[in-house]
């Protein structure tokens, strides 16, 4: 009788751990089909460029053919991806950050500061036209809204409470974000 509930609990103790294991599979595999979908893009983007800044208008018809979902509804539809999620919220590399939709550079990873907010963010871009500002009353709160300068997607929102030098928290959504270490550069 002892025998058998040993069994039974052993049994119910690899039945749990099992379960436990699909899920962490499950995270790491939403991981890796996100950097694929990122490569799709930039493969098959024709507007992709990280040297050319010349504004681009391209409608939104149109990126619904080319980007990935998950891109297509934080950069053309202002969805916003939940805290803590993403994958550069916490990432500390040396870098260039640009915009995953056309590659417009956006942040030197210099500017980015461990935040408690959940998202990546910055201080300052890299120039005064990596990015556009927009009012933003879709909520209560007045915020306001920040888009590439070069074909205007959808990338977060900037708030006063940042650090020196300029005091401005650029809250970025990790899945518009492309990002280039410095080390790939490097021979
Ligand atoms: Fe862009």
């Amino acid at each position: 009788m002892m025998r058998f509930i040993i069994i039974l609990i052993t049994a119910v103790f690899f039945a749990g751990c099992g379960k436990k294991s699909e899920t962490v599979l499950n995270k790491t595999e939403h991981k890796i089909d996100s950097s694929v979908s990122v490569q799709k893009k930039i493969t098959g983007n024709p507007y992709y460029s990280r040297t050319d800044t010349n504004i681009i208008n391209v409608s939104d018809t149109e990126w619904k053919k080319i980007l990935p979902d998950s891109i297509y509804q934080v950069a053309r539809n202002k969805a916003t991806e939940e805290a803590f999620t993403g994958k550069f919220w916490n990432s500390t590399g040396l870098g260039t950050y640009f915009c995953a939709v056309c590659g417009n550079k956006l942040f030197r990873s210099d500017s980015k500061f461990a935040s408690t907010c959940g998202w990546p963010s910055f201080y300052e871009t890299v120039r005064l036209n990596s990015v556009i500002y927009k009012e933003d009353r879709s909520i209560e709160e007045v915020r306001t809204e920040v888009l590439c300068g070069r074909c205007n997607s959808h990338l977060g929102h900037i708030f006063d409470d940042g650090p020196p030098p300029t005091g401005k928290r650029y809250c970025m959504n990790s899945i518009v974000l492309d990002f280039a270490a410095d080390s790939e550069f490097k021979n």
